[in-house]
């Protein structure tokens, strides 16, 4: 027989399910919840559900947005000659709270890692592909910048997206860079500073 009721147990384990919260922090959660007026769990239900409904994937970029082209992918004022190739929609968060980069994006939804059983099929390498070859229809060069993160997964992703383009390398159409090494291996880009970025971007050498 369990001390807690169900319904409580269920709402404990949702929350042990998100990044970072052990369960100990999800017990917290839960009873403040159980503490708190009635209003403050359904305002947390209602804004999970609006998110739900609501967000969807740019259908260039890919990145969470209420319409089907996000502002940024949209944008007359972006350098259409420059992408930039992130793991999460929290990168480009970060890029852009930095305000250091003026051009496009592409969310790869993750990095390929053989230890966590994700392979290739699940990172949007044939997506990527196909922004790619769209972006050169209406312009002469390209740059893509891989900014993955600088780990194991980050360097094995990045290594697949040169194989991808070898072609377009070969004929000069696109030039790939990485961001440079001021971020620290193991680093999370999301979590870099406004000058640890700005240094790693300029800093990106080509690849
Ligand atoms: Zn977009």
């Amino acid at each position: 027989m369990s001390v807690l009721p169900k319904s409580v147990e269920n709402v404990i384990n949702e929350f042990s399910r998100l990044p970072g919260v052990g369960p100990k922090s999800a017990s917290r959660m839960t009873y403040h919840y159980l503490r708190s007026s009635k209003l403050d769990a359904t305002k947390l239900a209602n804004a999970l559900l609006a998110m739900e409904d609501e967000v969807m994937n740019c259908k260039k970029c890919f990145n969470v947005s209420d319409k089907e082209v996000c502002d940024i992918c949209s944008s007359k004022l972006r350098k259409q000659d420059k992408l930039c190739v992130v793991e999460e929609p929290l990168d480009v968060v970060a890029f852009e709270n930095s305000g250091i980069f003026d051009g496009l994006y592409f969310v790869l939804g993750g990095v390929i890692s053989p230890a966590e059983g994700i392979g290739e099929e699940e990172i949007r390498f044939k997506e990527l592909k196909a922004r790619v070859g769209e972006l050169l229809e209406s312009c002469d060069s390209l740059e893509v910048i891989v900014a993955t993160n600088p780990s194991l997964e980050g360097e094995a992703t990045a290594s697949y997206i040169i194989d991808l383009f070898k072609s377009e390398l070969k004929d000069e159409k696109i030039k790939i860079t990485r961001l440079a090494m001021g971020l620290p291996t193991g680093a999370d880009l999301e979590y870099a500073d406004r000058l640890t970025l700005k240094r790693a971007l300029e800093g990106r050498r080509g690849i």
